[in-house]
């Protein structure tokens, strides 16, 4: 294995991770920066941003996150391409293993993973991902204009994709597992305003249908046990996030769900000279916006953190 020893890394390439690059590498941290499995996060698999300020005409995502990456190589931040596999936050310095192959000794981490979409786990879902299956209407829905889809969800974020497919299909089913939403009374009344949307009730998915692209969708309520075959050439999972902490379990306080926990009003986690930012330990705002204001607090969280820790050697090796 390879080995490294860097001041600042920052693990992760969404608004967060490249906020933090542009204010670490302004502050002069040498910050390195690994973009983990899905350069530039979550926003390049959406199509318009319009409500990230600076924008007045909106911007891609893809292309924003190109500015972003941009903007932090143009400071310096060394921007390289690899997933951490696994962490060793026991000592100090932190390791981070990269691709499971080359260790990286940090004097500071930053966190900045972000959260994917969660699946509900059928056999289909990954077979027609991308053929019928989406986890984003915003990104997807436009290819299924005038046809019927199917969403499945009860939160604000199911009944916000719903809304927006309502406009380009033709039919919207709802697939609701309980006989009530979670989502906010708000929209569920959008929802009700909407007469292209079906919502069903206890209803669950059974199978998905198709071979080169999905064709229909069997479903199940799952009160009186019937079955329904809904025509549908989209299906939309609306089911919520996981946040990608799973390498950290066992060195840092996360919620039920994996969201890092940080002290109130900081990027601190509980292990000193580790920051968390972006979606990654946020489960309540998980906007663009937010995601970037985190990362710059997490630099700047570092920044202190390594010069106090200068301050601190340097008062060791004078009373040594
Ligand atoms: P939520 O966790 O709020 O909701 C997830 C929904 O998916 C629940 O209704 C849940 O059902 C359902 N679900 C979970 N697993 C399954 C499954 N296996 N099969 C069928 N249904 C399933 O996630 P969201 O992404 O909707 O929202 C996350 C947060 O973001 C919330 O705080 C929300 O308010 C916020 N948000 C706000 C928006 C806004 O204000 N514009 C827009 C989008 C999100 P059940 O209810 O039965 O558990």
């Amino acid at each position: 294995m390879s080995s490294e020893k860097v001041s600042c890394l920052i693990i992760g390439s969404g608004p967060a991770g490249y906020t933090a690059a542009i204010y670490a590498s302004r502050a002069g941290l040498n910050p390195v920066l690994y973009q983990g499995a899905q350069p530039g996060g979550q926003l390049t698999i959406t199509t318009e941003v319009d409500n990230y300020p600076g924008y007045p005409d909106g911007i891609t995502g893809p292309e924003m996150m190109i500015n972003f990456e941009k903007q932090a190589k143009r400071f310096g931040t060394d921007v390289r391409y690899g997933l951490a596999t696994s962490v060793d936050f026991t000592g100090y310095p932190h390791k981070v293993i990269i691709d499971n192959k080359h260790e990286i000794t940090a004097d500071a981490v930053i966190i900045s993973t972000g959260a994917s979409a969660k699946w509900l786990g059928l056999e289909g879902e990954e077979r027609l991902n991308g053929r019928g299956v989406s986890a984003c209407a915003v990104c997807d829905g436009f290819f299924f204009r005038n046809q019927d889809v199917v969403v499945v969800g009860a939160g604000d974020t199911a009944a916000e994709e719903a809304s927006y497919l309502a406009k380009l299909c033709r039919k919207v089913y709802l697939l609701v597992r309980r006989d009530e939403m979670r989502a906010s009374k708000i929209m569920q009344k959008r929802l009700e305003t909407l007469p292209n949307i079906e919502i069903l009730w206890n209803t669950e998915t059974v199978k998905l249908n198709g071979e080169e692209g999905l064709e229909s969708v069997l479903v199940k309520n799952n009160k009186t046990g019937e079955e329904q075959l809904l025509e549908a050439t989209g299906f939309f999972v609306a089911i919520g996030h996981k946040p990608n902490t799973d390498i950290f379990k066992g060195y840092l306080n996360m919620d039920e769900t994996g969201y890092i926990q940080t002290i109130k009003g900081s990027s601190c986690t509980n292990i000193k000279g580790v920051f968390a930012c972006g979606d990654a330990q946020d489960n309540v705002y998980r906007q663009a916006i937010t995601a970037a204001g985190t990362g710059c607090m997490a630099a700047l969280d570092a920044e202190r953190f390594l010069v106090e820790r200068e301050v601190d050697v340097i008062i060791e090796e004078e009373t040594a």
